[in-house]
């Protein structure tokens, strides 16, 4: 770590205790993270929040706190919120069931009830007896009435639930997909989309083609401006990759300072011409840290661009966008190399 990255983030672990002191919020490490991302201002969205707060002149309270801590810090973690929907979905099935059942037992002894006065009905009553039975198997109606629409009032409730619970199941399966810091497609789902596509090039004869991508002496970057700066510029390469594709294709992380475009139904020459422009944006954005528009310069960064062949995996396709990346870095950065160029670069 540079001496300046220590100082840096010195600098806004005192910004978050001073928040946290004049808030009156205790510094417990969800608060602190809180803060400290705010005074980072890594988060924009958090920010616009946070000062639309502090400008009504108030302090956040702890309970705003916890909400804001909720929203944007802890709602990342996919797992807790996985087991939160189930959690809450199986206490909904409970109280189904529950419903059913009293409802069952109500029922059972309803007919039980009718059973026995159609009996009585058989034998002779006295007009006395009637009175009694109407009135039992009016109070016995009555309970069944209720029983029906606690039952009733239990399944709309647990419609609107399920509902909700399948909101969250499927924001929490899209989460699941996508880079939490660039918010594009990880790993994960880059390796499922781009095993379709290869099953897909295989077998209908369609071209495709890989780009891979890495950011251009990126280590020297987050030495001198540290890694949080670095971070916001991992998004504006994803955002550019993103913007700078369609339709099928697929923009993802790769991992570290590293990102793959899957170019299904194009070739090599329109695949180069997508990672050309890529490139250019890129090097076309001029950096501005945002908490003090200081001037960060440019960043570029080197691409491989590999077509699929008949025959190829996966892994072969990657290894090839891979190795015209490295001969891009090789032969000084900043630029696209093709799987066809790399043949005439070696056969030269
Ligand atoms: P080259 O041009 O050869 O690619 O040089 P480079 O410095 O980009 O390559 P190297 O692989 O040596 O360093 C990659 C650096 O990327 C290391 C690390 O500082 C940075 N990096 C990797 N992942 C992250 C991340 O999630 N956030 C930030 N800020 N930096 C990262
Ligand atoms: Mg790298
Ligand atoms: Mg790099």
């Amino acid at each position: 770590m540079s001496e300046q990255e220590f100082k840096r983030a010195l600098g806004y672990a005192n910004s978050a205790f001073d928040l946290l002191k004049r808030s009156g919020i205790p510094a417990y490490p969800q608060f602190y993270e809180l803060l400290y991302t705010y005074a980072t201002g890594v988060n924009p969205t958090l920010n616009t929040r946070m000062n639309a707060i502090f400008r009504t002149g108030q302090s956040p309270t702890v309970d705003l706190a916890e909400t804001l801590y909720n929203e944007f810090l802890k709602a990342g973690d996919a797992n807790e919120r996985i087991s939160n929907v189930s959690e809450r979905m199986n206490a909904r099935i409970e109280a189904v069931h529950d419903a059913i059942d009293s409802a069952m037992t109500t029922a059972n002894s309803y007919s039980g009830s009718l059973q026995a006065a159609t009996g009585d009905l058989e034998r002779e009553i006295t007009v006395a007896d009637m009175r009694a039975m109407a009135q039992r198997l009016l109070a016995e109606t009555r309970r069944m009435q209720e029983t029906n629409a606690n039952l009733e009032q239990q399944l709309e409730a647990s419609r609107d639930d399920i509902a909700a619970l399948q909101r969250d199941l499927n924001d929490v399966r899209r989460e699941s997909m996508l880079d939490p810091l660039t918010k594009i497609s990880n790993r994960k789902s880059f390796e499922e989309g781009i095993g379709k596509a290869v099953m897909e090039a295989n077998t209908a004869g369609t071209a495709l083609c890989v780009l891979m991508v890495d950011i251009d002496h990126f280590k020297r970057f987050n030495d001198t401006y540290g890694h949080q700066t670095g971070d916001q510029v991992l998004r504006l390469v994803a955002m550019t990759l993103k913007s700078n594709i369609k339709g099928k294709d697929i923009a993802a992380r790769y991992g570290g300072e590293e990102f793959v475009a899957v170019l299904p139904q194009t070739d090599i020459e329109g695949a180069v011409i997508v990672a050309e422009n890529i490139r250019k944006a890129i090097q076309a954005k001029e950096l501005l840290k945002r908490s003090t528009n200081e001037k960060l310069g440019r960043i570029t960064a080197s691409f491989g661009v590999a077509l699929f062949h008949p025959g190829d995996t996966t892994n072969s396709l990657i290894e090839r966008a891979d190795r015209c990346l490295y001969a891009a870095k090789h032969a000084g950065r900043n630029r696209v190399i093709s799987e066809i160029e790399l043949a005439n670069i070696r056969a030269a």
